[in-house]
């Protein structure tokens, strides 16, 4: 979609995505906790999804947006690495002895993710700002790891977290 949309285009898009994020946050009565689905054919709207087990922290997402959404945090989302059949997706056999050998060690299942110490290259969390996002699969086609998927849903919940 990016070589269709121009770069006017996509601005004037996030800003449409902006106002309705801020217009929902101001007639909610209550946090809402709804995940909805997007409409099929409706451009600009959907959500970016990583699986973060597998984010090799190389900010090549950051770098290819034009739009300045997505952010590589500098943390390790353990429990993601405990959702079943995690390791099917990893490519790189060393990624997936470390997980299988953290699942191994654990005594319980993790809560929360941690922070990790920096610089350590190869680990990171996506977090995309839902604000900003407009869903043009710029990020998804360049991931070196294939951790990103656009889905066609909308968390409501997350609009409260900006
Ligand atoms: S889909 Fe990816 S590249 Fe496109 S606006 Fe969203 S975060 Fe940026
Ligand atoms: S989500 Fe993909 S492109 Fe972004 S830092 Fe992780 S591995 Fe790299």
């Amino acid at each position: 979609m990016s070589d269709k949309a121009s770069e006017a285009e996509n601005e004037e898009m996030q800003t449409k995505r902006e106002k309705l994020v801020d217009l929902i946050k101001k007639i909610a009565i209550k946090k809402p906790e709804k995940v909805i689905a997007v409409p099929e054919g409706l451009r600009g709207f959907g959500q970016v999804t990583a699986l973060q087990s597998i984010c090799i922290g190389c900010h090549k997402c950051e770098e290819v947006c034009k739009l300045g959404a997505p952010l590589i945090e500098n943390k390790f989302d353990l429990p993601s690495l405990f959702e079943d059949n995690i390791t099917k997706d990893i490519k790189s056999e060393n990624r997936r002895l470390l997980i299988d050998f953290i699942k191994k060690i654990a005594v319980k299942k993790p809560e929360e993710a941690i922070s990790l110490p920096s610089p350590l290259r190869g680990f990171g969390s996506l977090c995309v700002a839902i604000k900003k996002c407009i869903t043009c699969g710029d990020c998804e086609e360049t991931c070196p790891e294939k951790v990103i998927e656009i889905k066609p849903i909308f968390d409501l919940s997350l609009v409260f977290q900006e």
